[in-house]
């Protein structure tokens, strides 16, 4: 069985002979315990009628009065003391009869040959054309003793509705089939479109289409499976973006690497320019540096390792180290910082956070304007802690705001552009919060600052 076709017509149809067969069997029982007493019943009814009648009517042709009998459809075999014989209507196909059994009926005995007919499985002994599946009756006729048995004509009955039920049968069987072998088509074919859209999928063709109107669960799996298309080509376009984000910012600042090595290797260059060109380098190779820890600790976050070293800590203090840490550019910027951060701990990963406030601040004074001020703040409401960054530095538009959290991504304006940086940081702190279940929301406006607000769960 190859194909889920082949396997589902063979599967339908071997239910249908099961069940044919269970059906028979089911009706042959209900015939031997229901039917065969009311048949018997019924036929010892009319033989008694007829006996009843020849015994008051001696003057009549017995021969020709059981001859109307068998015409309207009954099958008869009349024997005397004697061991005369004669049968009318249809010939029986078995005619034998112990002896016995008719001398019981010439002494007037009933024979109820149909009720005790054997019970054979497969076969009803309603269609038994045989002598033993007969009533028996005794008959007296004009002083004479008979025995009659008599057993309706099946044939006879039967013969323009048994060709009609044989044609009824094999219609209803060979239809079924068809049926089986159109739905089946039907039903597979929506599965078949499927592999090929997976074929396709697989060699790099996201443009899949499929019928995704219907409402059964096939249409749910073909939506489901154009969410995923769509989802793949996305993130495959973002793995291109990714790559060749990657590859510019490595080789910009290995040209300028090499370019500065160049530039050195000349005798003739002063002092000055010697210093600044290893200063130059020296930069460079500080950004390449903090790139490729950039992309490590997003890799470790996105495999959704387990990253996080949860313990208690105080939130504050650890601000207040990066404060004291960045004091100097702050101060070299003349830049104003102020703060409110009373002593909180909270349940999280301290390095990966520092990793978070040491973004945020730095942010806040690359994009600052000189004078402008920092404000930072911890606040605890209910199970949560809040900490605000506000800055009163560059700002950003609304279109650039729905936008600093993707990777690589800086706004694109001459000052922003005049500040070391990846684009790499807020897509970090972003990642860094989310697997803290915490929220971070972005306030900003234009030349007048921005507001950073990180809601953090206690515990
Ligand atoms: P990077 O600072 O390395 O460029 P980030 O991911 O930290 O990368 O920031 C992305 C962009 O968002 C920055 O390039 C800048 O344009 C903008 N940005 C971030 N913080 C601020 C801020 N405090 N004020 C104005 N712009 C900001």
């Amino acid at each position: 069985m190859r194909t889920l076709y082949v396997k589902f017509i063979v599967i339908t149809t071997g239910m249908m002979l099961i069940s044919f067969i269970l059906a028979f069997l089911i009706s042959n029982t209900y015939y031997h315990k229901k039917i065969k007493p009311y048949n018997d019943e019924k036929n010892t009814k009319v033989a008694l009628n007829i006996a009843t009648f020849a015994n008051e009517h001696p003057d009549s042709n017995l021969g020709a009065y059981l001859e109307n009998i068998s015409d309207v459809g009954y099958q008869l075999y009349l024997v005397d003391t004697l061991g005369y014989e004669h049968y009318f209507g249809e010939p029986f196909r078995n005619n034998s009869l112990p002896a016995s059994t008719k001398e019981r009926v010439l002494y007037g005995h009933i024979f109820h040959g149909i009720l005790h007919y054997p019970r054979e499985t497969f076969v009803t002994g309603f269609f038994a054309n045989e002598l033993r599946n007969t009533i028996g009756v005794p008959l007296e006729h004009n002083g004479k003793n008979y025995a009659l048995f008599i057993r309706p004509d099946i044939k006879f009955l039967f013969k323009e509705m048994h060709v009609l039920f044989g044609w009824i049968l094999l219609l209803a069987i060979s239809l079924s089939i068809v049926m089986v072998l159109i739905n089946t088509r039907y039903l597979i074919k929506p599965i078949s479109t499927l592999t090929k859209a997976t074929k396709c999928l697989a060699n790099g063709n996201y443009n899949v289409e499929l019928d995704s109107k219907r409402d059964d669960e096939l249409g749910q799996l073909s939506q489901s499976f154009l969410q995923m298309a769509r989802k793949l080509e996305q993130m495959e376009e973002m793995r291109k973006e990714f790559i060749s984000n990657i590859s510019h910012d490595i080789q910009s600042p290995l040209s300028n690497i090499k370019g500065y090595t160049n530039l050195l290797d000349h005798e003739s260059i002063s002092k000055e320019d010697r210093t600044q060109y290893v200063s130059i380098i020296n930069s460079e190779i500080r950004r390449l540096s903090s790139l490729t820890k950039q992309l490590l600790l997003l890799a470790s976050l996105d495999r959704n390792e387990d990253v996080m070293k949860k313990k208690w800590f105080n939130v504050s203090e650890q601000i207040k180290g990066l404060i004291r840490k960045h004091q100097w550019a702050i101060s070299e910027k003349g830049l104003t910082l102020s703060y409110s951060l009373p002593d909180i701990e909270i349940m999280g990963d301290p390095s990966l956070l520092e990793t978070v406030w040491d973004n945020l601040i730095s942010n806040g004074i690359k994009y600052n304007v000189p004078d402008g001020s920092i404000e930072i703040s911890i606040e605890q409401r209910g199970n949560s802690v809040f900490v605000t960054f506000v800055d009163t530095g560059l700002g950003m538009s609304k279109a650039e705001v729905e936008r600093i959290f993707e990777r690589f991504y800086r706004a694109d304006t001459s000052r922003t552009r005049s500040v070391e940086g990846t684009g790499l940081g807020l897509s970090i702190v972003a990642s860094i919060v989310k697997i803290h279940n915490g929220v971070i929301t972005v306030k900003s406006t234009e030349k007048e600052g921005s507001t950073f607000i990180i809601e953090l769960p206690v515990k």
